[in-house]
């Protein structure tokens, strides 16, 4: 199965949505070193009325990329990084689509019977039944990656 437009278009969306919170919450960490990641998940609804097209991207994504940072800047606390650079476009974005690859397969793995999925790491939750388009999604999302990196 080949991804309609449709597919790779969220895909690309993803991507980009996320790249540009990242960005925006590294500009305000660096212009208050005491923002937290809590601070920053609750200032990306925030974001919707500047960046309206946020809202069409899975929220989960957006705020998973709270913890990226989170992890980044850990890491250079720890003195094992460098202090996290702004994203750009095209780079890092396999690091970005294979993270959303897995997350949207470990969504797929769970028991339909379950009815909510909690995302581990941004702990947001989400109703199965009204999301049962994005479920179909995944799908689609699963067999293009399958489809791109397993032959
Ligand atoms: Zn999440």
């Amino acid at each position: 199965m080949y991804p309609s437009i449709k597919q790779e278009e969220l895909i690309n969306k993803t991507i980009g949505c996320s790249r540009l919170v990242y960005n925006i919450m590294l500009s305000k960490k660096k212009d208050n070193s005491k923002l937290t990641s809590f601070d920053m998940i609750k200032e990306i609804p925030k974001l919707y009325n500047e960046y309206p097209f946020l809202k069409e991207v899975d929220s989960c994504s957006l705020r998973c990329v709270i913890f990226d940072l989170e992890n980044g800047l850990n890491k250079y606390y720890k003195k094992q990084g460098g202090y996290p650079k702004y994203k750009k476009k095209g780079i890092k974005d396999s690091y970005r689509t294979n993270y959303i690859k897995n997350k949207y397969k470990n969504k797929i793995m769970k028991d339909i019977k379950i009815r909510e999925y909690k995302c581990p790491k941004c702990g947001i939750e989400i109703e199965r039944d009204i999301n049962a388009s994005i479920n179909i999604m995944y799908e689609g999302i699963i067999s293009y990656y399958k489809e791109r990196y397993q032959n």
